[in-house]
């Protein structure tokens, strides 16, 4: 024993537009197991259907977050494992909700793996959520689609404003 502490961070990285119950569950899960938590907001994403700017997702994560003492917020732009080594996060860890999850997620865990030694867990998603994402939920909540239950209450409440009026 040398007296050192040492710091298990993990990263939960996503793009979050919006946040959902599925990923409030599995950075709930994640807090359990680790001393901090940095969920990762995709800064440069690929999906160019985006709904919410940067900000609004922050603020829409922050508020979904907030009884979790040992979770922070941040932006990345590039590699994550160049941002999970700026930050001392030795692990990432991701959602699996089914098996259409498992090939991408498993190849990106091995290529993170060899570039940096970082390793990914896996969590499984809570049944009650694995139909769950957020694409769906930004479909299904432009035409008019009841979301509650699948978002946090105050998620549901701006995108019922958002799209009052206007299903298109
Ligand atoms: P989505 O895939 O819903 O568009 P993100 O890209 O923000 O959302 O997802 C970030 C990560 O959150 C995913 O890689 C996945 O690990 C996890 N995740 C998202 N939705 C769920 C869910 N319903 N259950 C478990 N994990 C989830």
């Amino acid at each position: 024993m040398t007296g050192e502490t040492c710091v298990a961070t993990a990263l939960c990285p996503g793009s979050f537009d919006p946040v959902t119950l599925g990923h409030v569950d599995i950075i709930e899960r994640s807090a359990r197991h680790f001393d901090e938590v940095i969920v990762a907001v995709i800064s440069n994403p690929q999906k160019t259907q985006s709904l919410f700017g940067l900000e609004e997702r922050q603020e829409l994560l922050e508020k979904a977050l907030s009884h979790l003492g040992n979770v922070r917020i941040e932006f990345f732009k590039g590699l994550l494992v160049e941002f999970a080594k700026e930050h001392g996060a030795d692990s990432i860890v991701k959602g699996l909700r089914a098996v259409s999850d498992f090939d991408y997620e498993l190849q990106m865990a091995q290529m993170n793996q060899r570039l940096s030694g970082i390793d990914t867990f896996f969590l499984s998603t809570s049944p009650r959520y694995s139909f769950l994402s957020s694409s769906l939920v930004r479909e299904v909540a432009r035409f008019g689609g009841d979301v509650s239950g699948m978002v946090p209450r105050h998620v549901n409440d701006r995108l019922v404003e958002m799209f009052r009026g206007k299903e298109a």
